[in-house]
């Protein structure tokens, strides 16, 4: 039985150090999570899967790692300080504040059905810092709220360091941070949180084409590399689209509560490279930009072959990490009726997703004969460098295979007394629970083979 509600995850990310609310020893911070020991691992091998696709297996990527905190004016042009706000409205009646674009039914409360509700107002969705030694208080830089803007800056940055024909991308994987109104869903809506997105510069007359292209790579991604059932997946086009957007999609999942968004897909046109760049009249842009007499560099493009001088459209493909973080753990949580009024709670990952790689657990603690050969096993299988490795010191083998099925470990290591007389030690399965017993020098072969799966 999978996964029902959000709440199944939520109860496991807590128990088994996944997640954990943010600041909670102090009552927490609304849209803020830290992530435990086995929510760190899923969290990286969910980035390297997208890297991997994104960057290393690709000639025409490249990665950058821009920072969090940036001058006022990128998020002036980007046009975040102006419009990057959303219509918020209040209950009169019960006081919930809500996004009016998010709401079930305009005219009525999400929370108590009240149709007293006040008119929509502007609300700034980036977090302003003020910074330096002369800092009063007043806002002079802000966190990002997207690392898209960040990308769009350094691209003649990173296209003179490494020069590409179009098209080509540029990937980033790291935080933003927006002022949600309203946090929701665990990590769905966050106001921290983690982008990997990937922005395609295209010559114009392609757009369309590569559109189409990172629509079906991305989606191919989702089921092909995480294993979401095909199914469970849709492509959700805006209707009512950005005022710099040609095309927009999203990829969407279905979650307990119905379909939402995991990514988005956009033909952004030149919008962006034409809203930094430094001598805009000297360009012909299709987009509506604002006037920029600050930028310092043109952000263009010289064909060598036509001797054309001109800005790149962006098709920009943009994941949320948390999200599809809670996509993949919803999909791989499993309860197992095992008769006899018992059950069981398992983490099906995928074994290369899997936060533990492999368990050895010694069937007791007092020979040190077992303990001594426990522990080279687990340096043996460290020095695979596949992941994490654990060694347990502490609890029985039914704790520990339970623990170990409900943290997705596709297989444990056990070593016993007959271990010492005939070499051999048991491996059990995470999913169907067989044990079987192998020879010791036949163990890195039999971890490597799981864990590549
Ligand atoms: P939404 O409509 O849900 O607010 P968005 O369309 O503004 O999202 P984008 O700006 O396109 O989102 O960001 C790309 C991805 O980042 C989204 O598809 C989503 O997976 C993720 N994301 C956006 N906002 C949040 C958030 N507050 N918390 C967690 N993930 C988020």
């Amino acid at each position: 039985m999978p996964a029902k509600t959000v709440n199944d995850i939520v109860a496991l990310c807590k128990r088994r150090g996944f997640i954990f609310t943010g600041s909670e020893i102090y009552g927490g911070l609304g849209g803020a999570y830290d992530y435990g020991p086995y929510g760190v691992e899923l969290m990286k091998n969910i980035r390297n899967a997208w890297w991997n696709f994104m960057v290393y297996a690709r000639n025409d990527i490249e990665g950058l790692d821009a920072a969090l905190i940036s001058n006022k004016l990128l998020w002036k042009y980007s046009g975040h300080e102006g419009c990057f706000s959303d219509p918020l409205v209040e209950c009169k009646k019960c006081g919930a504040r809500m996004r009016q674009d998010k709401m079930k039914d305009i005219t009525k409360c999400d929370n108590c059905g009240s149709s007293d509700i006040t008119e929509p107002r502007a609300y700034q969705l980036m977090m302003g810092l003020s910074i330096g030694a002369t800092a009063d208080g007043s806002v002079n830089a802000y966190l990002r709220p997207e690392t898209a803007t960040t990308t769009y800056v350094n691209f003649k940055n990173v296209l003179d360091a490494k020069p590409h024909k179009l098209p080509f991308g540029i990937a980033q994987i790291g935080k933003a941070f927006r002022n949600e109104i309203s946090p929701r869903g665990f990590v769905f809506r966050m106001r921290e949180f983690e982008q990997a997105e990937m922005q395609y510069f295209v010559n114009p007359a392609e757009d369309e084409k590569y559109f189409e292209y990172w629509k079906s790579t991305r989606l191919s991604w989702w089921i092909n590399v995480l294993g979401i059932p095909q199914e469970k997946l849709r492509f959700l086009p805006h209707v009512k689209l950005a005022h710099y957007a040609k095309a927009a999609v999203d990829i969407e999942y279905a979650f307990p509560d119905g379909f939402d968004e995991l990514e988005g897909v956009h033909n952004r046109q030149d919008f962006d490279l034409g809203s930094h760049t430094k001598g805009q009249n000297e360009f012909k842009l299709s987009a509506n930009v604002m006037e920029n007499k600050d930028s310092t560099t043109k952000l263009a493009y010289s064909d060598a072959q036509t001797g054309e001088n001109f800005i790149p459209y962006v098709i920009e493909t943009a994941m949320g990490v948390n999200r599809a973080m809670l996509a993949v753990m919803l999909e791989a949580y499993t309860e197992e009726d095992l008769g006899d009024g018992k059950s069981r709670t398992v983490l099906k990952l995928k074994p290369w997703l899997a936060p533990v790689k492999a368990a050895v657990i010694p069937l007791v603690r007092n020979v040190p004969e077992i303990t001594e050969l426990s522990n080279k096993i687990t340096d043996d299988l460290r020095k695979l460098s596949i992941g994490k490795i654990e060694l347990e010191n502490s609890g029985n083998i039914g704790k520990n295979y339970r623990r170990h099925d409900e943290i997705g470990t596709p297989v444990c290591i056990t070593i016993d007394h007959q271990t010492l007389e005939d070499n051999t030690v048991t491996v059990r399965y995470r999913d169907t629970m067989e044990q079987e017993r192998i020879s010791i020098d036949d163990i890195t072969k039999k971890v490597l083979e799981i864990t590549h799966q």
